[in-house]
């Protein structure tokens, strides 16, 4: 017999997730929690990963890309802190996991994923779980989306050489943005905030590892090791 029995769908999964993975590491945000106890995670994952979606890892969701560990999700969000009346941006849908937790807990969020099926896919899903405040854009998100703009959250889940500008310009005074900076296969998990004068404070949470950020201001490709000379900024 497994030591934990987790079923797909099974609420108590959640919960032992909230309280084993999450609350034992220091994540309190009551908002966070509430989200992480609700959201059906185990939809957002290939149905034959099903049985491991409330596991405490990440999980590959298809074309190369994962989706975060319970455990990143939540750090990220509590980090983020959205406010119920809160515009968010997030870059990299993937699964479309985040993009839930996000909905729960602010008024509207947009996200950008460069690979349009995975991006179709998680429309999918968010769509069928009935998700009206979630905006779906394809395309390179280290662009920011000026078109929603300007953000009081933005989040960033896939790891960048280092803050894209338009993500610091997309962003309103007094927002918050959560992003993975460093190399290529370890990132910090880097919490920079605009003041009211525009200033950025940044902060630094730990290591994480996530896929690269591909794009204008990111990585180049998946293959480069390094940003180009004039990208840097
Ligand atoms: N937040 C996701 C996990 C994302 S994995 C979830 O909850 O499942 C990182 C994602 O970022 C991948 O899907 C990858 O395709 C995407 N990505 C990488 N570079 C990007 C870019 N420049 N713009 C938008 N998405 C990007």
């Amino acid at each position: 017999m497994p030591v934990y029995d987790y079923h797909s769908d099974d609420q108590s999964a959640r919960e032992r997730m909230v309280r084993y993975q999450l609350e034992a590491r220091g994540i309190h945000h009551p908002r966070v929690l509430d989200a992480m106890r609700s959201v059906p995670r185990h939809l957002f994952v290939p149905a034959e990963r099903a049985g491991d979606a409330y596991s405490d890892h990440a999980l590959p969701i298809g074309e190369g890309q994962t989706i975060s560990q319970p455990y990143m999700v939540a750090l990220m969000t509590q980090l983020l802190d959205p406010a119920p009346s809160d515009r968010v941006l997030e870059v990299g849908t993937g699964s479309g996991y985040q993009a839930a937790i996000l909905a729960e807990l602010a008024d509207e969020v947009v996200t950008v994923e460069r690979d349009p099926v995975l991006s179709e896919r998680a429309q999918e899903v968010l769509d069928a779980l009935g998700y009206r405040n979630i905006t779906f854009v394809v395309g390179d998100g280290t662009e920011g989306y000026l078109p929603l703009g300007p953000y009081d959250r933005i989040i960033v889940t896939a790891g960048a050489p280092f803050i894209p500008q338009p993500l610091i310009e997309q962003l309103t005074p007094g927002g918050k943005l959560v992003i993975p900076v460093g190399h290529r296969y370890e990132q910090v998990l880097t919490v920079a905030e605009k003041d009211a004068e525009g200033h950025l404070h940044l902060s630094e949470h730990g290591y994480c590892v996530f896929v690269p950020l591909i794009g204008r201001h990111g990585w180049r490709s998946e293959l480069d090791g390094e940003p180009e000379p004039d990208d840097l900024p």
